[in-house]
């Protein structure tokens, strides 16, 4: 008889299994969730997952709910197996506990091994585009496929339906009267809980997959970087939980988007588009996450010391006037999830811009969305958004003011402040908060030639002062 097979939280797809046979251990850990203050709607999709994955497995599967996961795996008294855990921390725990085997990774299609030696043969910093072209190659994916010689225009979407959608069942009634006794019992969250809006079988996230890849990846490469007021999800697929809690297999996902191109029913923009993210960004993170050691959480050298406000940390959007701002906290507080567009342009710039603490920051995004993941935080959030990795991935600091927003939503127009204007009652906080953050760092900029040329515009130092002054005023309230 196999052994038994231990799968975390984030391994519950088919493809963490080897056979039909297989025993397999689920460990629930209520402690897990009062340590860190989760997004309610995370802290329910972790749950109705194990719990799904344990009542598709039946006889096979054994649900422990242990104080710790030590407990739980000394309580089998047999030895077990599990696959590569997603985080140092988890890797670190595994390796320490007796009869427990480490098996390689999987949910992933590039190889560790593979990218040191790539990685190891670079000069300078890694860039995403060397490595996915490298990867391509390698994996033998999009050669038929041509890339598209121009970016295609970008509009708001016409009739992409939404993604099927999620019938919940006794499980997730019996996870929300869980988590309504431990609230009760002092376990604290963050965000509404709402209707579950996220996959937590394999098969309700093939579902959605099926759906995106014939109804919604056509129009994908064109809504691609906007943001439209109301709609946070446009076009894109809304998976990214269903991979990271490896429900789904990125592989399969990334040659049947290939096969659509083929067979002409996605133009090859949106393909391209689609498997750069799959396969390219998603894993180049996961890559870099493991390749850089120790990891580089908060190494930062731009001017960034100060915590979350508390309205920021807590989802408060009803707090916040800026339109855009209130859009996307507000969508991150009722679903757990915003685009990759809103994450940059939004989130991460209003914090880059006010000074806020990288590694802060990174802890946010990770409690407060549903696809949060410590090995995606290096490079997202500290690294690109927040500019404080050193420079070790090809990036730069993403500050943008308002007129950039505007650029490329819908949300200034029905604003109460003003894109264009950095002083005075109209003033866009992300106006004024681009100024301020040029000035805050004006010794470190001079490596980068769009922020260096801004800087250059901004010369009058009466205005510099006042608006510095302005914004010091503003300080951590709501916009
Ligand atoms: C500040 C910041 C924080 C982020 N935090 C996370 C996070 O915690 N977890 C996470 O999975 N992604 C994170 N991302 C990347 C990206 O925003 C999300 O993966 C994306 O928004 C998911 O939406 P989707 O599923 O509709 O993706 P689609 O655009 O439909 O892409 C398909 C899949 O590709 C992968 N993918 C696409 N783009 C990226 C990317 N840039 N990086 C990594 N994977 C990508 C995802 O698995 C995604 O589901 C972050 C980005 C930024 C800028
Ligand atoms: S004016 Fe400024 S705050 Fe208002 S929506 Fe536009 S960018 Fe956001």
């Amino acid at each position: 008889m196999s052994r038994w097979r231990w799968l975390l939280a984030d391994q519950v797809g088919p493809h963490f299994l080897d056979d039909d046979a297989q025993r397999v251990l689920l460990v629930e850990t209520r402690s897990l969730f009062a340590h860190r203050r989760l997004h309610r709607q995370k802290a329910h999709l972790i749950l109705s997952t194990l719990r799904h994955r344990a009542a598709e497995l039946g006889d096979r599967a054994r649900l422990v709910r242990a104080d710790t996961f030590r407990e739980a795996l000394a309580g089998l008294g047999e030895p077990v197996e599990v696959v590569h855990p997603a985080s140092r921390a988890a890797l670190a725990f595994a390796r320490t506990v007796d009869g427990l085997t480490v098996l390689p990774p999987r949910g992933f299609v590039t190889d560790r091994a593979d990218f040191a030696a790539w990685a190891d043969r670079r000069r300078g910093q890694l860039r995403m585009a060397d490595f996915y072209r490298y990867a391509l190659n390698r994996h033998d994916l999009l050669r038929d496929l041509p890339v598209p010689a121009r970016r295609p225009r970008r509009r708001p979407p016409t009739d992409v339906p939404p993604p099927p959608a999620i019938v919940e069942d006794d499980i997730d009634a019996q996870v929300r009267r869980d988590l309504d006794r431990w609230e009760a019992e002092g376990i604290r969250f963050v965000g509404r809980d709402a209707p579950r809006r996220h996959p937590a079988t394999h098969a309700e996230a093939r579902a959605r997959l099926t759906h995106f890849l014939d109804h919604r990846l056509p129009a994908y490469a064109d809504t691609d970087c906007l943001l439209v007021d109301g709609d946070g999800r446009l076009a894109s697929s809304v998976l990214s939980s269903s991979f990271n809690l490896g429900l789904l297999d990125p592989a399969p996902a990334i040659r049947a988007a290939e096969r659509a191109g083929r067979d002409g029913t996605a133009p090859p923009a949106a393909v391209h588009r689609f498997v750069r993210g799959l396969f390219g960004w998603r894993e180049f993170l996961w890559q870099l996450y493991w390749y850089f050691a120790p990891r580089f959480r908060g190494v930062g050298w731009l001017a960034a010391t100060r915590p979350l406000p508390d309205w920021f940390d807590r989802l408060d959007a009803d707090a916040v006037e800026a339109r855009c701002l209130a859009d996307v906290l507000a969508g991150v507080r009722d679903t757990g999830w915003a685009s990759q567009t809103a994450r940059l342009t939004v989130l991460g710039n209003y914090g880059l811009q006010r000074g806020w603490r990288p590694a802060d920051l990174a802890d946010w995004f990770q409690r407060s969305f549903v696809d949060g993941a410590d090995w995606v935080m290096n490079a997202t959030v500290i690294g690109m958004s927040q500019y404080a990795d050193l420079a070790r991935i090809d990036t730069h600091p993403w500050a943008f003011d308002g007129a950039h927003v505007d650029r490329i939503s819908d949300y200034c127009g029905g604003c109460r402040y003003e894109p264009a204007v950095a002083l005075g009652d109209d003033a866009c906080p992300y106006t004024a908060g681009f100024d301020t953050f040029l000035h805050r760092n004006r010794e470190r900029l001079s490596a980068d030639p769009r922020l260096a040329a801004a800087l250059a515009e901004r010369t009058d130092p009466q205005r510099r002062d006042a608006v510095l002054a302005q914004e010091e005023k503003r300080g951590d309230e709501a916009p």
